[in-house]
Order: C-alpha cells, then structure tokens, then sequence
C-alpha cells in the first residue's frame, strides 16, 4: 500500500474517500467504512465522533466525499483529519427517494470492493468503483435523473466494472446482432432465439431499450422511459445483482416500502 505525507512520516496517508457505512463503537467513536480513490475499501476508526463537539462535524457521515488524513493502525486505520469536499449526504437526506437508491448504491459498493468479491478480485478496480459511485451520488444530490434509474444504472454499470457486463443488445450467449425479446439473468441479459433457455423472461421491447440506455448513460433515451418498462427494468435488475452478489439487498427491499427512512444505521 502506497504511503505518503509530511510530519506523519511513512505511517500516515491522505486520500479523497466516499462513505459508504458506519458503526458505532464504544462510547464516543464510529468505524466509517471508506471506498477511497487511491487506496481501495477502507475500514477506519473515527475517534470522538460521536460527540456533538466533535472536529469531524458531519464530515463522516454516509455518501459524503472527504479529503482525509488516516494512520495506519495494527488492525484498522485511524481518521486524524477530515474535510468535506462535497457534502452529498446532506442534500440526498432532503429527498426520500435519492436517500434509498444511495443507500443500495452505497451497500453495492461495498460488497463489490470488499477483497473477496468481483471477478477481478474486487481492489484492482477500485478506482473505477470510485469514479463511478462519485458520479451517481453527485447525479442523485443535483436531482439529474430519476433516483431509480440513476440506480440501476449505478447498479449495472458497478457489476460491469466488477467483470459482471451485462448485454441488452447483443446475444450474451452468442454475440448475434440484436436487439432480442428474451432475457436471461444467468446467462447475463438478452438471449437471441436459439440460445434462450426454457425459463427465459420476455420483457416488453421498451424495457430491454431502457435496461440498454441504462448500461451505455444514454440518458435522452432513459429519462423518456414509461412507469411500466421502468419497474420492469428495475426487476431485471435485480436479479442480475442478485444473482451475482447471491445475498438480498436490503437497502433494495427499502426502495419498495413507502414512507420516511426508520433511522441511520448508527
Ligand atoms: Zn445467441
């Protein structure tokens, strides 16, 4: 791990970090679990936090992008210093909606940047996990699109990173030109007709043009998309990060019940 920094010398780092998660631990602290630019997952100790005097004020809080300083430390990392770059959390908590697809993007990201998860590995993308959770947390708190589809865009474009590309288009199976009716999520998306296996979804056209809009950011063509094709794309995607992550999301089930949050994690 690379290491850097004045005064701390070679025990002390700095990086840009999302929050993805917190605990609370002990009386007055929290673990913040970080995707960071140039370090991967990372799971640190904030000490103090939890005091209203606290200097991290809300810096530490989930979907906020931070420029930190940590130490290393025998099991986790220590946050010496926080400053927020762009508090994302503050104005996706205002709109019920961006709050739970962050909340199922930042879950994703976790599980997708965990070590042991991703075709790849899970760290060596990282940076692009960053990137792209960066783009849709800032895309969610200026109200750019819809929150879910920013999720499932979020969602498909996070498991292509992770070696997990899903096709519209094309045949997954076979590569044959399509558009095709049937979708398959274990064969990774649309099937043509000699390759569809018995059990095989059939979605309206306009659904597999939109999951397709959601995969490539063609935005035009997703932001003009029905209720209808929009909960139906929403399902298939679901399964596919299902079926890859093979665990429920539950921030997923909380996109389904109405009404206000119940509470923060910590
Ligand atoms: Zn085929």
């Amino acid at each position: 791990m690379a290491r850097g920094g004045a005064g701390y010398a070679a025990n002390s780092y700095r990086t840009d970090a999302l929050v993805l998660r917190t605990y609370t631990l002990g009386e007055a602290d929290r673990i913040i679990v970080l995707l960071t630019l140039g370090h991967g997952q990372v799971r640190a100790v904030a000490k103090g936090v939890r005091r209203t005097s606290s200097k991290f004020g809300a810096t530490l809080e989930p979907f906020m992008l931070s420029r930190l300083q940590l130490v290393h430390g025998r099991n986790l990392d220590i946050i010496t210093q926080a400053q927020s770059v762009t508090p994302y959390g503050q104005r996706i908590a205002q709109d019920y909606d961006a709050y739970a697809a962050a909340s199922a993007m930042v879950e994703t990201a976790e599980r997708l940047t965990a070590t042991e998860v991703g075709e790849h590995g899970g760290g060596l993308e990282a940076p692009s996990q960053f990137r792209l959770l960066h783009g849709a947390l800032a895309a969610l708190a200026r109200g750019a699109h819809a929150p879910r589809l920013l999720l499932d865009s979020y969602l498909l474009r996070s498991l292509a990173t992770a070696g997990w590309a899903a096709s519209f288009t094309d045949c997954a199976r076979c590569g044959v030109t399509g558009p095709h009716r049937s979708v398959n999520v274990t064969l990774g998306g649309s099937v043509c007709s000699d390759c569809r296996p018995p059990g095989s979804s059939t979605p309206s056209p306009d659904t597999i043009a939109l999951l397709a809009a959601l995969q490539s950011g063609q935005w035009d063509a997703a932001d003009a998309s029905d209720d209808a094709s929009r909960r139906e794309a929403a399902g298939i995607v679901a399964g596919y990060l299902q079926f890859h992550l093979e665990r429920h999301l539950k921030s997923l089930a909380v996109m389904d019940q109405s009404g206000p949050p119940n509470g923060q994690r910590s």
